[in-house]
């Protein structure tokens, strides 16, 4: 009795086209982030989008996606680079070097850049096109002349918070998922220390950007994976327009 049922709705399944029922099922559920989860935008200035001083290739396509997806969190943080004049990240600020080229700074290798998101200028204000209305925190960054910040949570040195972290905790807030410029930059040291702080986090590809600087994405990506931070696509958020 049991075998025939059994046949039965194999054969139903094979002829309704079923037969790999389960893994599209499983593909197609969406991720809805919970009350306790927050989108971080990272660096979606003008100083790093073509017309800027630091433009990240494509930079600027990551606006509309990350506009749509904002609709799908309840909270909402975004970074700014937010450097001195004269700041140590910048080529001008060494003699004899150029940027993209590396130093050693007293906290450690420091790639060098142009001139970029200088406070208060233009070129470090945020996209004119990002529309965020239900963001609740602007953290800059980078602000210490001596001392750059790619992640949100940490400067350069390791050593210095930028409060984020905090911020996060005392909300209550224990999912991240990180979207922005450039992705093996600030997204990633973002990413990977939201992991260090405890957080779980995530990394929508399609709406970040990256500059990819010898091999430098790759390598990224690498290390994220390893930290446990997890790789998706703006399509696998459940976006309710
Ligand atoms: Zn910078």
């Amino acid at each position: 009795m049991h075998n025939t049922h059994r046949r039965t709705f194999l054969q139903s399944a094979a002829a309704l086209g079923l037969a790999g029922l389960s893994a599209p099922l499983i593909a197609a559920a969406k991720i809805k982030p919970a009350a306790n989860a927050a989108l971080i935008v990272v660096d979606v200035q003008n100083c790093f989008v073509d017309g800027g001083t630091l433009p990240v290739k494509g930079g600027a396509e990551v606006v509309p996606v990350i506009n749509k997806l904002s609709t799908a969190f309840e909270n909402i943080v975004v970074t700014q680079d937010w450097h001195t004049q004269g700041h140590a990240s910048f080529a001008s600020a060494h003699p004899g070097q150029k940027p993209f080229s590396s130093i050693k700074l007293a906290y450690g290798n420091q790639v060098l850049w142009p001139d970029h998101c200088v406070q208060g200028t233009d070129d470090a204000a945020l996209h004119k096109d990002l529309k965020l209305p239900t963001a609740q925190v602007i953290i800059r960054k980078g602000f210490h002349k001596g001392v750059d910040s790619y992640s949100a949570f940490e400067e350069a040195d390791r050593k210095t918070a930028t409060g984020l972290a905090g911020y996060l905790k005392q909300r209550g807030i224990k999912t991240v998922f990180v979207s922005g410029l450039a992705t093996d930059f600030c997204v990633a040291w973002t990413a990977l220390d939201a992991r260090k702080h405890g957080f779980e986090a995530y990394v929508i590809e399609d709406a970040t950007r990256a500059i990819d600087l010898n091999g430098s994405l790759a390598a990224a990506w690498k290390q994220m994976a390893a930290k446990g931070v997890k790789r998706i696509q703006s399509t696998d958020i459940e976006v309710v327009a």
